[in-house]
């Protein structure tokens, strides 16, 4: 049963209906309630909340209660309102700005007057930033919002003072709102049908679906722009409790400690921080009588698309509860409970103290554990206001001490960024990326000679030794990932995501690492404007494009090529298997695009969007070979060239196809490649080191020279590995990446890579507009 409103954690715990006491809250009578709002409790089966509640319940507890403030921060990408509120006691919430200039001093040494600290720190709030429900499916998330803010406004105990006291709370309650009707539409609209508790067969946000926690460095949606800039950027809060559910069938709960990697530019504060933190999570939940948590699995701390505030001063705990099927309850005995990664779920072990019995599992209890969880949360950061302020600090003076800031390899003092470069654009992208996460950039005032080549005065220059100087250097140099192992001999332990995020590969902008005396500098440029991104087909095109997506599940690469399109002002059609099977294509299309999971079932460069169902079958490819034949351009990124080689019988084969993972691993890299720059579909290729994104993807060889032609190969010989992770990188030496086949008046454009991929990999896509130019 689901807790209706409580005075204790205690009474959390035990389960049970709490009714206050009439009378008992004189002051605080007058609050709405959740219910009172929804309709129903947060929480009770087989009842979501649509967003328009959700803001409806905000607005109302805005008005009633002078602990929350709520602020809309812009429209979301289908027009929704995107909004936060900041939870905190009244007195603190009328001098916000006043909270917001001590923290801003806390985080940046140069800001401080001689002896001002201690003052700072006595006098400092513990900034909380709450991410909730950036995946939709993730039901609880934006519903445990709703519970948190109703006991913060309406508490009188001890524990719930002491958290309003020192602590700010950020509490954004959805991430993406716009995904929280897609997924509750579709939710209310098949009660009580077979298709109860499933995912919808479109993205749940309109281009990224579940990559938009993949976009914390590139920020490429307006939904993550809103949280940068609003909320990171003004505050950069200490902690941000990241709200998430996971599978049903392990743990009820995962908190942090992450497991291995640690990427080696996030400040061991934040690591000691973050594990300190998440065992005071599990230890208070564990003495209220919550059970199945696991830590230290499944999650690692690598990437700063997820772990943004891990370079911007703030511990990032993620805390992943078990999921039902949406609101929708699930029963699950004891003996089918299986294995996270790094525990076991009937087992009990150091970072799984207890095991949850097996039964019921409910909407209800999703939100009870992360209401705990999040409520534990906020007593650390208020018991331990002074600690996590002097933490905070120190990271500030060792971001401007000596180099290296912390660990022994050493640190460039400086990377040096030329303004001569192939690509404008991508070049205006990369400074204006670099900004948006607080970097600063600078420009040279002297020549400066690196590795032998001189760079002008008045070239780009990021110093390392600034605030935000690591996660400057983690995005402009190349990534080593640690070759794991899950045993010795044993298969690659694989990553929780991709290994690799160089931005100089990914927008092909050449840069020059300075190891020593960093050049001389100018103070910070301002801002400047991202670019309006062209490509030769933007504006109105003569050439007719398709873009093929799966009836029955949209994948996430389709949603990216949609935004890409978009971006670029490219003119498309959206086109489904139906179309192919019943239409003549070529009355309609010049060029029809296969996103990777769009067609065929999977085999090594199978991962597409999450839970995607290729389409494809004889009719589909019955069709698209008389599309080519007459005159059509077919284009097919990773594992959609892989099926279109069997469907159109093409004379390449894949090499991969049938090698183990411990033959061959790469799981998100960035590899070398070389370029046949007089090949038609290499025109507007710049890039002076031609790298793609690989993962999972296929490799080429061609067995018909007379219709097929390499138009990317990997290098004959050496290890293609740019940056990232890459076990058995000799089976590509020579082999072709993209591969273009004539096949009849038209022709077959076969990527072995996502020439796309998350709307990050810009050189790359001048290799998409010109197979189709
Ligand atoms: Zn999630």
């Amino acid at each position: 049963m689901f807790v209706r409103s409580f005075r204790s954690a205690a009474l959390a715990a035990l389960a049970t209906t709490v009714a206050l006491p009439a009378g008992s809250l004189p002051a605080q009578r007058a609050l709405p309630t959740p219910a009172s709002i929804l309709g129903f409790e947060p929480g009770a089966d087989r009842h979501l909340p649509s967003w328009k509640q959700i803001v409806d319940y905000f607005t109302a507890i805005d008005r009633a209660s002078p602990r929350v403030s709520v602020r809309t921060l812009g429209k979301t990408t289908l027009g929704r309102p995107f909004i936060v509120a900041f939870i905190s006691d009244s007195s603190t919430l009328a001098n916000l700005d006043r909270y917001r200039q001590i923290q801003r001093k806390l985080m940046d040494p140069r800001l401080q007057a001689a002896g001002e600290r201690e003052k700072l720190i006595d006098e400092g709030k513990n900034v909380i930033l709450v991410t909730s429900a950036i995946h939709s499916n993730e039901s609880g998330g934006f519903t445990t919002p709703l519970v948190l803010t109703d006991r913060l406004a309406r508490a009188q105990d001890r524990e719930a003072r002491d958290i309003l006291a020192n602590t700010i709370i950020m509490l954004v309650p959805s991430q993406n709102p716009d995904g929280v009707d897609i997924v509750g539409d579709y939710y209310r609209s098949t009660l009580g049908t077979p298709a109860e508790g499933r995912d919808p067969p479109d993205l749940y946000h309109k281009y990224v679906g579940h990559d938009d926690n993949r976009d914390w460095y590139a920020f490429t949606q307006p939904e993550t722009r809103y949280t940068v800039d609003s909320l990171y950027t003004p505050w950069d809060p200490q902690i941000v409790n990241d709200i998430h559910q996971q599978g049903s069938n392990a743990g009820r709960i995962f908190i942090p400690p992450y497991m291995d990697p640690i990427e080696p530019n996030i400040d061991p504060i934040l690591t000691a921080a973050t594990n300190g933190l998440g065992m005071s999570i599990v230890w208070r939940m564990t003495n209220l009588g919550f059970t199945g948590i696991g830590s230290n699995a499944s999650y690692d701390q690598w990437s700063p698309a997820r772990q943004y505030s891990l370079y911007h001063r703030g511990a990032r705990l993620l805390t992943e509860t078990a999921s039902a099927r949406l609101a929708t309850p699930i029963d699950i005995p004891f003996d089918q409970l299986g294995a996270g990664r790094g525990y076991e779920a009937k087992t009990v072990s150091w970072n799984f103290p207890s095991v949850w019995p097996g039964g019921k599992w409910t909407y209800g209890d999703i939100v009870r554990y992360q209401t705990a969880a999040s409520w534990a949360l906020f007593l650390d950061a208020a018991m331990n206001r002074r600690a996590w302020l002097e933490g905070y600090a120190a990271q500030g003076d060792r971001a401007l001490g000596a180099l290296p800031a912390w660990g022994r390899d050493a640190w460039p003092s400086a990377i040096v960024i030329p303004k001569s470069q192939p690509d404008t654009q991508a070049l205006r992208r990369m400074i204006w990326t670099l900004q948006h996460g607080q970097v600063e950039i600078r420009e040279s005032t002297a020549p400066a000679t690196v590795d032998g080549k001189t760079y002008p005065a008045g070239s780009y220059v990021v110093l390392t030794k600034q605030p935000f100087g690591a996660y400057a250097k983690t995005l402009l140099e190349r990534q080593q990932y640690p070759d794991l192992f899950d045993y010795p001999g044993g298969p690659p332990k694989r990553p929780y995501d991709v290994t690799a995020h160089t931005l100089p590969l990914l927008f092909g902008v050449d840069v020059a690492h300075v190891m020593g005396a960093a050049p001389a500098t100018g103070a910070p440029i301002k801002e400047i404007a991202e670019p309006t991104y062209t490509s030769v087909l933007s504006g109105k095109s003569a050439k007719r494009i398709a873009l093929f997506r799966p009836s029955a599940s949209e994948p996430i690469d389709a949603g990216w090529t949609h935004w890409i399109l978009d971006v670029y002002k490219v003119p498309f059609t959206t086109i489904t298997e139906k179309d192919l099977a019943t239409g003549a294509p070529n009355d309609r299309f010049d060029a029809i695009i296969f996103p990777d999971g769009t067609l065929g079932g999977g085999g090594r460069g199978g991962r597409g969007g999450r839970g995607a169902a290729g389409g494809g079958g004889g009719d589909v490819f019955a069709a698209l070979d008389a599309f080519a034949n007459n005159g059509g351009s077919i284009l097919a990124f990773n594992s959609s060239s892989s099926a279109m080689i069997e469907g159109l019988k093409l004379p390449v084969k894949n090499v991969l196809a049938g090698v183990g993972n411990n033959d061959f691993y790469a799981p998100g890299s960035i590899l070398a490649v070389e370029i046949k720059r007089d090949s038609p579909i290499a025109r507007g290729f710049a890039a002076t080191v031609p790298a793609i994104w690989f993962e999972n993807g296929p490799a080429f060889e061609i067995s018909d020279p007379s219709v097929a032609t390499a138009v990317a190969s990997y290098p004959a010989s050496g290890n293609p590995l740019l940056s990232g992770w890459l076990l058995g990188g000799s089976k590509l030496n020579g082999k072709a990446a993209l591969v273009d086949v004539k096949h009849g008046r038209g022709h077959v454009v076969l990527y072995g890579f996502r020439p796309q991929y998350r709307g990050q990999s810009m050189a790359t896509y001048p290799l998409i507009w010109s197979a189709i130019q």
